[in-house]
Protein backbone atom coordinates (compact mmCIF):
# COMPACT_ATOMS: atom_id res chain seq x y z
CA UNK A 1 0.00 0.00 0.00
CA UNK A 2 1.41 3.24 -0.76
CA UNK A 3 1.55 6.05 2.13
CA UNK A 4 -1.47 8.35 2.19
CA UNK A 5 0.48 11.31 2.02
CA UNK A 6 1.41 9.69 -1.85
CA UNK A 7 -2.66 8.56 -2.04
CA UNK A 8 -3.18 12.40 -1.63
CA UNK A 9 -0.78 13.72 -3.78
CA UNK A 10 -2.58 11.87 -6.34
CA UNK A 11 -5.77 12.90 -5.85
CA UNK A 12 -4.83 16.39 -5.39
CA UNK A 13 -3.06 16.08 -9.35
CA UNK A 14 -6.44 14.64 -10.22
CA UNK A 15 -8.36 17.42 -8.67
CA UNK A 16 -6.43 19.64 -10.99
CA UNK A 17 -6.09 17.89 -13.61
CA UNK A 18 -6.09 19.57 -17.54
CA UNK A 19 -4.05 17.07 -19.48
CA UNK A 20 -6.94 16.59 -21.75
CA UNK A 21 -9.37 18.46 -22.71
CA UNK A 22 -12.30 16.92 -20.51
CA UNK A 23 -10.99 19.50 -17.63
CA UNK A 24 -13.61 22.61 -19.21
CA UNK A 25 -16.49 20.58 -19.43
CA UNK A 26 -16.05 19.04 -15.89
CA UNK A 27 -18.00 19.99 -12.73
CA UNK A 28 -15.32 17.60 -10.63
CA UNK A 29 -12.93 15.12 -11.50
CA UNK A 30 -13.54 11.75 -9.65
CA UNK A 31 -10.40 10.31 -8.23
CA UNK A 32 -12.08 7.08 -7.16
CA UNK A 33 -12.53 5.86 -3.52
CA UNK A 34 -12.25 2.82 -1.28
CA UNK A 35 -9.56 1.62 1.42
CA UNK A 36 -5.81 2.08 -0.03
CA UNK A 37 -5.29 -2.06 1.05
CA UNK A 38 -8.58 -3.15 -0.75
CA UNK A 39 -7.66 -6.34 -2.37
CA UNK A 40 -10.44 -5.86 -5.18
CA UNK A 41 -10.69 -2.86 -7.57
CA UNK A 42 -13.26 -2.45 -9.69
CA UNK A 43 -12.71 -0.22 -12.79
CA UNK A 44 -15.22 1.70 -14.88
CA UNK A 45 -14.98 3.87 -17.93
CA UNK A 46 -15.84 7.07 -17.05
CA UNK A 47 -17.99 9.32 -14.61
CA UNK A 48 -21.22 10.04 -15.93
CA UNK A 49 -23.90 13.04 -14.92
CA UNK A 50 -24.89 11.95 -11.24
CA UNK A 51 -20.92 11.13 -10.77
CA UNK A 52 -19.70 14.53 -11.57
CA UNK A 53 -21.61 16.70 -10.14
CA UNK A 54 -21.10 14.51 -6.57
CA UNK A 55 -17.26 13.82 -7.34
CA UNK A 56 -17.36 10.42 -6.49
CA UNK A 57 -17.36 6.74 -9.26
CA UNK A 58 -20.72 4.81 -9.51
CA UNK A 59 -23.44 7.14 -7.09
CA UNK A 60 -25.83 7.22 -10.18
CA UNK A 61 -28.14 4.08 -11.68
CA UNK A 62 -24.94 2.50 -13.06
CA UNK A 63 -23.96 2.55 -9.33
CA UNK A 64 -27.26 1.64 -7.72
CA UNK A 65 -26.96 -1.58 -9.59
CA UNK A 66 -23.15 -1.94 -9.08
CA UNK A 67 -24.28 -2.13 -5.30
CA UNK A 68 -26.99 -4.36 -5.77
CA UNK A 69 -24.64 -6.60 -7.86
CA UNK A 70 -22.12 -6.36 -5.20
CA UNK A 71 -24.61 -7.28 -2.59
CA UNK A 72 -25.86 -10.01 -4.02
CA UNK A 73 -22.32 -11.75 -3.64
CA UNK A 74 -21.87 -10.67 0.18
CA UNK A 75 -19.27 -8.07 -0.89
CA UNK A 76 -19.64 -4.71 0.69
CA UNK A 77 -18.82 -2.00 -1.37
CA UNK A 78 -16.96 -0.04 1.54
CA UNK A 79 -14.22 -2.68 1.37
CA UNK A 80 -13.59 -2.17 -2.21
CA UNK A 81 -11.49 -0.11 -4.58
CA UNK A 82 -13.71 2.01 -7.30
CA UNK A 83 -12.43 4.13 -9.87
CA UNK A 84 -12.59 4.61 -13.44
CA UNK A 85 -10.05 4.74 -16.70
CA UNK A 86 -11.42 8.52 -17.37
CA UNK A 87 -11.15 10.43 -14.40
CA UNK A 88 -13.53 13.13 -16.03
CA UNK A 89 -16.82 13.06 -17.60
CA UNK A 90 -16.93 12.82 -21.36
CA UNK A 91 -19.93 15.74 -22.32
CA UNK A 92 -23.20 13.90 -23.33
CA UNK A 93 -21.57 10.52 -21.77
CA UNK A 94 -19.92 10.40 -24.75
CA UNK A 95 -17.53 7.60 -24.41
CA UNK A 96 -13.86 8.62 -23.94
CA UNK A 97 -11.58 9.02 -26.88
CA UNK A 98 -8.74 6.75 -27.36
CA UNK A 99 -6.37 10.41 -26.48
CA UNK A 100 -8.31 11.21 -23.68
CA UNK A 101 -8.13 7.09 -22.15
CA UNK A 102 -3.96 7.72 -22.63
CA UNK A 103 -3.85 11.23 -21.00
CA UNK A 104 -5.36 9.84 -18.20
CA UNK A 105 -3.72 6.84 -17.79
CA UNK A 106 -1.05 7.40 -15.54
CA UNK A 107 -3.52 7.96 -12.70
CA UNK A 108 -4.84 4.51 -13.41
CA UNK A 109 -1.21 2.99 -13.27
CA UNK A 110 -0.72 5.41 -10.28
CA UNK A 111 -3.61 3.67 -8.25
CA UNK A 112 -2.95 0.01 -8.89
CA UNK A 113 0.58 0.53 -7.60
CA UNK A 114 -0.16 2.45 -4.81
CA UNK A 115 -2.86 0.23 -3.91
CA UNK A 116 -1.82 -3.25 -5.43
CA UNK A 117 -4.51 -5.02 -5.77
CA UNK A 118 -5.01 -9.12 -5.87
CA UNK A 119 -8.35 -8.96 -8.38
CA UNK A 120 -9.36 -6.12 -10.77
CA UNK A 121 -12.68 -6.57 -12.38
CA UNK A 122 -12.95 -4.33 -15.30
CA UNK A 123 -16.43 -3.05 -16.35
CA UNK A 124 -16.83 -3.00 -19.81
CA UNK A 125 -15.12 -2.93 -22.86
CA UNK A 126 -13.38 0.51 -22.59
CA UNK A 127 -11.98 -1.09 -19.02
CA UNK A 128 -11.63 -4.64 -20.44
CA UNK A 129 -9.57 -3.17 -23.47
CA UNK A 130 -7.32 -0.79 -21.27
CA UNK A 131 -6.43 -3.49 -18.57
CA UNK A 132 -6.04 -5.83 -21.26
CA UNK A 133 -3.45 -3.23 -22.99
CA UNK A 134 -1.91 -2.59 -19.41
CA UNK A 135 -1.22 -6.08 -19.16
CA UNK A 136 0.26 -7.12 -22.22
CA UNK A 137 -3.13 -8.80 -23.08
CA UNK A 138 -4.37 -9.09 -26.47
CA UNK A 139 -7.83 -7.42 -26.62
CA UNK A 140 -10.09 -9.01 -28.78
CA UNK A 141 -13.90 -7.94 -27.84
CA UNK A 142 -15.92 -8.33 -24.68
CA UNK A 143 -17.77 -11.25 -25.79
CA UNK A 144 -14.56 -13.06 -25.73
CA UNK A 145 -12.88 -11.68 -22.46
CA UNK A 146 -15.76 -11.46 -20.28
CA UNK A 147 -16.09 -14.29 -17.19
CA UNK A 148 -12.48 -15.47 -18.48
CA UNK A 149 -9.55 -14.68 -15.40
CA UNK A 150 -6.35 -13.80 -16.34
CA UNK A 151 -3.00 -13.53 -13.97
CA UNK A 152 -1.43 -11.14 -15.00
CA UNK A 153 0.98 -8.01 -13.83
CA UNK A 154 0.36 -4.85 -13.88
CA UNK A 155 3.01 -1.70 -12.66
CA UNK A 156 4.47 -4.84 -11.20
CA UNK A 157 1.96 -5.80 -9.33
CA UNK A 158 0.56 -9.52 -9.54
CA UNK A 159 -3.10 -10.03 -9.82
CA UNK A 160 -6.38 -11.80 -11.20
CA UNK A 161 -7.72 -9.62 -13.51
CA UNK A 162 -11.50 -10.55 -15.17
CA UNK A 163 -13.64 -8.76 -17.26
CA UNK A 164 -17.59 -8.53 -17.40
CA UNK A 165 -20.20 -5.50 -18.72
CA UNK A 166 -20.60 -2.71 -17.95
CA UNK A 167 -23.68 -1.91 -15.49
CA UNK A 168 -24.80 0.73 -17.50
CA UNK A 169 -24.88 -1.31 -20.79
CA UNK A 170 -27.23 -3.84 -18.53
CA UNK A 171 -29.49 -0.86 -17.79
CA UNK A 172 -30.61 -0.78 -21.31
CA UNK A 173 -29.97 -4.42 -22.68
CA UNK A 174 -32.75 -6.75 -20.33
CA UNK A 175 -30.16 -9.91 -21.92
CA UNK A 176 -26.96 -8.76 -20.66
CA UNK A 177 -27.76 -8.05 -17.36
CA UNK A 178 -28.67 -11.41 -16.48
CA UNK A 179 -25.15 -12.25 -18.02
CA UNK A 180 -23.78 -9.43 -15.62
CA UNK A 181 -25.82 -11.30 -12.33
CA UNK A 182 -24.09 -14.53 -13.71
CA UNK A 183 -20.51 -13.42 -14.24
CA UNK A 184 -20.92 -12.09 -10.37
CA UNK A 185 -21.68 -15.18 -9.28
CA UNK A 186 -19.78 -17.62 -10.73
CA UNK A 187 -16.75 -15.76 -11.57
CA UNK A 188 -16.35 -12.48 -9.28
CA UNK A 189 -17.88 -14.49 -6.48
CA UNK A 190 -16.07 -17.35 -6.44
CA UNK A 191 -12.68 -15.28 -7.08
CA UNK A 192 -13.30 -12.76 -4.40
CA UNK A 193 -13.94 -15.63 -1.74
CA UNK A 194 -11.01 -15.18 1.03
CA UNK A 195 -10.59 -11.88 -0.02
CA UNK A 196 -13.60 -10.25 1.02
CA UNK A 197 -12.14 -8.38 3.80
CA UNK A 198 -9.67 -5.87 3.21
CA UNK A 199 -6.97 -8.32 4.72
CA UNK A 200 -4.96 -9.51 2.09
CA UNK A 201 -2.67 -13.01 1.67
CA UNK A 202 -0.33 -13.64 -0.63
CA UNK A 203 -0.66 -14.71 -3.81
CA UNK A 204 1.28 -18.59 -2.88
CA UNK A 205 -1.24 -18.78 0.14
CA UNK A 206 -4.29 -17.63 -2.41
CA UNK A 207 -3.67 -20.58 -4.64
CA UNK A 208 -2.84 -23.27 -2.28
N1 LIG B 1 -20.22 4.67 -15.42
C1 LIG B 1 -18.88 4.50 -15.24
O1 LIG B 1 -18.20 3.86 -16.04
N2 LIG B 1 -18.34 5.01 -14.15
C2 LIG B 1 -19.03 5.67 -13.24
O2 LIG B 1 -18.42 6.10 -12.26
C3 LIG B 1 -20.42 5.84 -13.44
C4 LIG B 1 -20.97 5.34 -14.56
Amino acid sequence: MGSKEDYEGLVSEILSCTRCPLYSSRTRAVPGEGPLNASIMFVGEAPGRSEDLEGRPFVGSAGKLLDSLLSSIGVERGSVYITNVVKCRPPGNREPFDSEVRACNPYLRRQISMIKPKIIVALGRIAGRTLYEMAGLRWDSIRAARGRVERVRVEGVDLMLTVTFHPAAALYNPGLREELENDFKNVIAPLVRGFKTVRKTTLEEFFK
